[in-house]
């Protein structure tokens, strides 16, 4: 194993992101309530009802960049905040149009509020929990640093998160931005870009499913760090490039693309594992698997 490379996403792989949007639901409801002099169960209620038609629309719901959908609702959980935002801000019943004029006295649009607490929740989340990596990531850490294979994040968290967490268990993680490919044992891309689309949309169906994989920051990532094997948990944000190139024959796509499944993980990216290029190689139960989906590989050639 010694020499591979693996270029890994960090939330929802390393860690179990349930808490961090606990918390920001938690606190959408609280100024929610604020906003509009309701009481938190009331708020707490309509979220949940908008959210259920969120869910049950994951085609047309996700993280959209420019109007375009960059990720799905059903396969990427952290879209769910921002679709409630979007069906509130319809205000398609008397409800939920009181409660987006009350957002509206105070905010320039609903997606603005919903960003802030967003973002806001999760710097909070940051300074409150030291570290919150998932169970096993120490044992694995050690293992992979024993076998001498390389690990970079590729992450939109920014790098210090992932620093702070790791430095937690004693280890180091360098800027992949200031250090040569594959240089060192843990680097990390912090705010890498992968929902980035590009000038000329180019899609590809993963699961019956189109997929952007028009990703230019992605894609020079991938460039220059040329994995042996990507991991991630949202396949059209951290899989679906790294397939395209595959199956188009280009040099830095990987060998390998593993998905870590959630319990939520939908039925359309099941399907998109199974022989063929542009085809996931496994789904695994955790990231503790890794050291299984790593058998049988040899590290590349020096070019
Ligand atoms: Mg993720």
């Amino acid at each position: 194993m010694r020499g591979l490379h693996v270029l890994s996403d960090f939330d929802g792989v390393w860690t179990d992101p349930e808490r961090e949007l606990d918390a920001v639901r938690a606190e959408v409801l609280r100024r929610l309530a604020k906003l509009s002099a309701w009481p938190v169960e009331r708020v707490g209620r309509l979220y949940d009802r908008l959210a259920g038609r969120a869910r049950s629309e994951p085609e047309v719901h996700g993280w959209r960049i420019g109007g375009e959908l960059t990720s799905y609702l059903d396969e990427d959980f952290f879209g769910l905040p921002a679709a409630v935002g979007e069906i509130l801000a319809r205000g398609e019943d008397e409800e939920t149009a009181e409660l987006r004029d009350a957002v509206l006295a105070a905010w320039p649009a609903v997606s603005a509020f919903f960003d802030a607490c967003y973002h806001e929740t999760c710097a909070w989340f940051r300074r409150r929990y030291p570290h919150d990596l998932t169970r096993g990531a120490g044992r694995l850490l050690d293992w992979l640093a024993r076998e001498g294979v390389r690990v970079t994040f590729a992450t939109n968290a920014p790098a210090e998160k992932v620093q702070a967490w790791f430095a937690e268990h004693g280890l180091r993680v360098d800027d992949a931005r200031e250090t040569e490919a594959g240089s060192r044992p843990l680097r990390v891309y912090g705010r890498a870009g992968k929902q980035w689309l590009g000038e000329e949309p180019c899609r590809r169906r993963f699961g019956g499913r189109p997929v952007r994989v028009d990703r230019p920051r992605y894609r020079a990532i991938l460039e220059r760090e040329q994995p042996d094997l990507v991991l991630g948990d949202v396949l059209s944000l951290d899989l679906a490039l790294p397939l395209h190139l595959r199956a188009e024959g280009r040099e830095e796509a990987p060998r390998r693309a593993v998905l870590v499944e959630r319990p939520e993980t939908p039925d359309w990216v099941r399907a998109a594992a199974g022989p063929g290029l542009d085809r996931l190689d496994a789904l695994v139960p955790h990231v503790t698997s890794l050291p299984r989906m790593l058998q049988g590989l040899r590290p590349r050639a020096p070019a």
